[in-house]
């Protein structure tokens, strides 16, 4: 392995030199971006400034023996403006603050920066800035993201209304089903090194766990066809937690029913062999980061032909009673089980 380069070799600012070069920048926004002492941003007139942090720690929320750093790096501005995205808000900036344990190369960070620098271009968004540290322990990420909305546009999680209909983009529980599977391989592997991975029939349920895609689509799209959302949050923690915050944001309950939960065939099938309930994978799963949102039911009509929306149920004036109604007919209170990292 004696082409790859300690970061020792480069040194902190050798390694940030190398990062730099192939960074471009294209906000109309950003006056400065990596070089200075800090960047230097010019908001777009009329307009709130929205900005998310979201911290990834090694050996707790990703497993470098089976997600390529390539698609980590991807995979953190994702989920980063995933969170821009629930605003209704655009993505325009990022810092980037990274934690690096000894034995990573430059190569290693490169890999990660070309992951982010991929997602940089498909969101439309300029890296300017950061930090690195050495890490005694495993390598954290941690990512900022700023990003812009019109004026008071800015989408809440508190605005849902009793009668609001209930709606998801995509569909759920993919991402738990591929970390199943990684899972499993990894296991496989650990007994009997010479085992080959067996991923080729679980293809979309592994890309939505290493690769996920930040729903910037939708932003544009709901605003194209006059749909406002009253109120919205992405989906990272399980559709059932996601509920229950936006309900207890907006002081209503809900009724969510099962059967209409949107599953991708390939989440049935992972699901049926792992014997689990793709409608449980879809409550508390996790990391879909598709969007949840409500709309009054006056604009039902500009949405219901969408091809990648469901609507799943509706909010109720009920506060405190947030169901989920079974095919039978029958409610059961939602439960949020999230990921417990803790
Ligand atoms: P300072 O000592 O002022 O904090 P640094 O040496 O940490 O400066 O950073 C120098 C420049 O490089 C700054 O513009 C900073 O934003 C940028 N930078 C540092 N680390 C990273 C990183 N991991 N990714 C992107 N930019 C970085
Ligand atoms: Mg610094």
């Amino acid at each position: 392995m004696s082409d790859l380069t300690p970061i020792a070799q480069l040194g902190e600012f050798g390694l940030i030199g190398r990062l730099q070069q192939h960074i471009a920048l294209t906000q109309p926004s950003t006056r400065l971006g990596i070089g200075d002492d800090a960047a230097i941003i010019a908001p777009l007139p009329d307009h709130d400034l929205v900005i998310s942090t979201d911290m990834l720690v090694e050996g707790v929320h990703f497993d470098l023996s089976f997600s390529p750093l390539r698609h980590l790096g991807y995979k953190a501005v994702a989920v980063n403006v995933s969170d821009i995205a629930a605003m209704l808000a655009l993505p325009t900036q990022l810092v980037v603050a990274l934690s690096l344990p000894a034995r990573f190369t430059v190569e290693a960070v490169e890999e990660l920066y070309a992951g982010m620098r991929l997602a940089c271009e498909a969101y439309g968004v300029d890296l300017v800035g950061g930090d690195t540290t050495a890490s005694r322990g495993g390598l954290v990420i941690s990512l900022t993201v700023l990003g812009q909305v019109p004026t008071g546009q800015a989408v809440r999680r508190g605005g849902g209304r009793p009668t609001d209909i209930l709606c998801v983009s995509g569909d759920l529980g993919a991402a738990y089903l591929g970390l199943q599977v990684l899972e499993r391989e990894k296991q496989a592997f650990l007994a009997d090194p010479d085992t080959q991975p067996e991923l080729d029939n679980y293809d979309y349920v592994v890309r939505r766990q290493l690769r996920p895609e930040a729903r910037l689509d939708l932003v544009h799209e709901l605003r194209e066809l006059g749909a406002r959302p009253t109120s919205m949050i992405d989906i990272s923690d399980g559709l059932a937690s996601e509920v229950l915050h936006l309900c207890a944001a907006s002081g209503t309950g809900a009724r969510v029913f099962s059967e209409f939960l949107p599953l991708a065939n390939p989440t049935l099938e992972a699901a049926a062999e792992f014997s689990l309930d793709p409608v449980m994978c879809a409550l508390n799963g996790g990391e879909d980061y598709e969007l949840l949102f409500t709309l009054p039911v006056a604009d039902h009509a500009k949405i219901k032909n969408h091809p990648d929306i469901t609507v799943i149920g509706h909010l109720t004036d009920a506060a405190d009673s947030v169901n989920l109604i079974l095919k039978s007919g029958q409610a059961v209170p939602l439960r949020a089980q999230g990921w417990g990292h803790f």
